[in-house]
């Protein structure tokens, strides 16, 4: 069904189709967001400024609105006489993958139009845009990418910094990037929205941007909190959910947890529960919510919470339980109860050890805040804060640390490097990073030969920066040609960036799934392994039901293949030659493993007398995960990931011969600069072993 003026339709000026009863429908719940009211006096202060603050709570429009009412305002024709043909576009960043999909689909959908087509979105490894495209969301890592090739950003005409509150690294960065790309293009437009923030701090980065305030339309919230800490969060959790669900009134209740095991746990727990309470209580659909979980599964949480069993019964519930991610992004309507433990998973970087790893933490009061927001979107609700009042005002930080004091820094300095910028002690960032971290990612750059000692980007630094993969990710793909085996190593880089693609359920030990775990286990280690299951997953023409039989996520390995398409597109750019090591040969294992190391060579540990490992330089007494695939304790393994838990672990291990180290990087394993340990001992004798046979082969000579 399609509206009519008289007898003329109301076409769709983007894409001059009639508007569907849909986009109607959409419109009329547009026109009650509080953001609505405020068009006019954005557009106002937007035309007069090159660049504006604005904060609103969640929820007020923010994200879906003001792109839309920019793109109704503004002249995207371009100045440029060459680019006549394309409109310039509008640039909305978001820190997450997630949201830049759904909510880019959500604006698509008010709009009317194709996603991918006038309005688009872009992440890593997926580009749903085209020459049609006039407003982008992108993940704001995505948009530091794209001004390696376009350093003035010409391509947009207003950039949308949004979800600033986050802190994430990637917006830090573009704002120093952006505040200069602002000087040199006058016609360039900056809004910078958040859900709160430190006012004083952004206007005086932004040297005076006005301040737009959106009031958002918040019910009042009250807060209950502990009378004595909770030894166990999880099980207070559990417990509150019950008492909420026996005791207070119809409303959904929303609980935060910190990563996907806990939130399915403590989903099964809920469920089991509230099922022994046979009739007293109200039926309840218990849902997970976290940014692995598949989209399908993720838009349950849209879904209405059962009704009664019969009329007079007890209500029923939804009850969602998620991690931050329903902090600030998403918007659950109906949630009157917020359960909040006061924790969070969060990324942290060591620069002693030096690794990044996930470690749960206490929240901020900002966070705390958000949370207890939420139960109050549409009628008065509670929040239960499972920490006492003492502990909110004396333990919690005011702000969540940003992001730029949590991470590993090597990626963004090579990509600062490429931008050109090469005073990192004086660029503009809102709080510098420690510099420490900055020395360290100084330091592993110049290890993998991507900088100089002068610090200045080298060729090989400049194809490792159009790699978007960590920097010993793409070292080993530039280099892998050396070792004939650019495709092996293609697969496993590709592996290495998706989820984790095997499936072993979680609750038994399946004689079928060890068999699957057997067939693809490779002796030498997990890397290997995956390149098993990627050649297998291929030999099976990609085929869904061969995945469900084998226990393979078929989602990850589908997406390892699109990554791996994207990588290779990259290597054809810089002519880095497409081949494989012979199978057949008994070098093929050895050459895939030895051009891993020559990326991976600061990724190494080595296993003592005491049965531990060491790693290698730093001294970090660490064990091999359980989940590796060896058969045996290998005397040096490299690893890809660090792992903090109740014990240190490292994941993901694949073992390497000690006489590689010295061959491949004796820069690294330079003895004159090397901590006392096993370790040197070992590589001593390896040194002397390799002089020995140079001189034996002179003296064939
Ligand atoms: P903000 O950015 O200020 O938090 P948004 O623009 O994201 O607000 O959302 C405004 C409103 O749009 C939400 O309250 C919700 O009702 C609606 N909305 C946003 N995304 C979706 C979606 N994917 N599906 C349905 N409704 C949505
Ligand atoms: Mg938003």
């Amino acid at each position: 069904m399609v509206k009519t003026i008289g007898n003329n339709l109301i076409i769709n000026h983007w894409n001059g189709k009639p508007y569907s009863q849909r986009y109607f429908d959409i419109l009329d719940k547009r026109k009650t967001l509080p953001i609505w009211h405020q068009k006019y006096d954005f557009l106002q202060v937007l035309n007069h400024n090159q660049t504006l603050i604005l904060v609103g709570e969640t929820g007020t429009g923010k994200t879906t609105q003001i792109p839309q009412f920019i793109l109704e305002a503004i002249d995207l024709e371009t100045p440029h006489p060459d680019h006549k043909h394309k409109k310039m576009m509008i640039a909305v960043t978001q820190p997450r993958r997630l949201t830049t999909m759904s909510v880019s689909r959500r604006v698509a959908e008010e709009m009317d139009v194709t996603i991918g087509e006038e309005v688009g979105y872009s992440i890593r490894f997926e580009d749903c845009s085209s020459e049609r495209t006039v407003l982008k969301y992108l993940t704001d890592d995505m948009l530091l990418r794209e001004a390696m090739t376009d350093p003035l950003l010409e391509r947009y005409k207003v950039i949308i910094l949004d979800e600033v509150h986050e802190r994430s690294l990637a917006t830090d960065v573009l704002f120093g990037v952006l505040k200069e790309v602002l000087k040199k293009r006058p016609d360039l437009k900056l809004v910078v929205m958040s859900a709160a923030l430190e006012t004083h701090k952004f206007r005086g980065y932004f040297l005076g941007a006005p301040l737009f305030k959106v009031p958002g339309r918040l019910h009042p919230v009250e807060i209950f909190y502990t009378h004595e800490p909770e030894r166990d969060y999880l099980e207070a959790a559990i417990r509150t959910v019950v008492q909420i669900h026996t005791c207070e009134p119809a409303g959904d209740i929303l609980v935060f947890l910190t990563g996907e095991e806990e939130i399915e746990d403590a989903c099964c727990k809920i469920s089991k529960e509230i099922a022994n309470l046979g009739d007293q209580v109200g039926p309840v659909k218990v849902v997970p919510l976290y940014s692995t979980l598949l989209p399908d599964m993720q838009q349950k949480i849209f879904e209405p919470a059962p009704p009664p069993v019969k009329e007079g019964a007890p209500p029923g519930r939804k009850i969602v339980v998620s991690t931050n991610i329903a902090e600030t992004w998403l918007t659950i309507d109906g949630i009157v109860y917020v359960i909040d433990p006061g924790f969070v998973k969060q990324k942290i970087y060591n620069p002693r050890i030096p690794a990044e790893y996930l470690a749960v933490f206490p929240i901020s009061k900002a966070s705390a805040h958000q949370r207890s927001g939420r139960a109050g979107r549409t009628q008065p609700g509670k929040c239960f804060r499972l920490y006492t009042e003492r502990s909110f005002n004396n333990d919690l930080q005011p702000q969540t640390y940003p992001e730029i004091f949590r991470s590993n820094l090597a990626n963004t300095v090579l990509t600062l490097k490429k931008l050109g910028i090469d005073d990192l002690v004086h660029f503009d960032f809102m709080d510098p990073p420690a510099p420490e971290t900055l020395l360290r990612a100084l330091e592993m750059l110049t290890y993998l030969g991507a900088l100089d000692d002068e610090g200045t980007l080298t060729k090989l630094g400049e194809i490792m920066s159009e790699f978007p993969l960590d920097p010993q990710i793409s070292k080993m793909l530039v280099v892998s040609p050396e070792f004939n085996c650019s495709n092996e190593i293609l697969s496993i880089s590709a592996m290495l960036s998706v989820p984790n693609c095997f499936i072993w359920p979680r609750d038994q030990a399946n004689k079928a799934v060890d068999e699957a775990k057997a067939r693809f286990g490779h002796i030498h280690g997990d890397h290997l392994t995956l390149l098993n299951v990627y050649h297998a997953y291929k030999q099976n023409n990609e085929d869904a039901s061969w995945c469900y039989d084998n226990f393979v996520n078929y989602r990850a390995l589908k997406s390892a293949d699109n990554v791996r398409q994207q990588l290779v597109h990259i290597m054809a750019r810089f002519n880095l030659k497409l081949c494989s090591t012979d199978f057949n040969g008994r070098d093929s294992y050895v050459n895939i493993r030895k051009a891993m190391l020559a990326g991976y060579f600061m990724q190494v540990a080595h296993l003592e007398r005491t049965g531990d490992y060491l790693t290698v330089k730093n001294n970090q007494v660490v064990q091999l995960h359980p989940s590796n695939c060896l058969d045996h304790k290998p005397e040096w393994v490299i690893y890809n990931q660090y792992d903090q838990t109740s014990q240190n672990y490292i994941r993901t291990v694949t073992d390497i011969r000690g006489e590689w180290l010295v061959d491949i990087a004796p820069h690294y394993y330079d003895l004159s600069n090397f901590p006392q340990c096993e370790a040197k001992r070992v590589l001593e004798k390896l040194y002397q072993k390799q002089e020995k046979e140079k001189d034996e082969a002179r003296i064939c000579k």
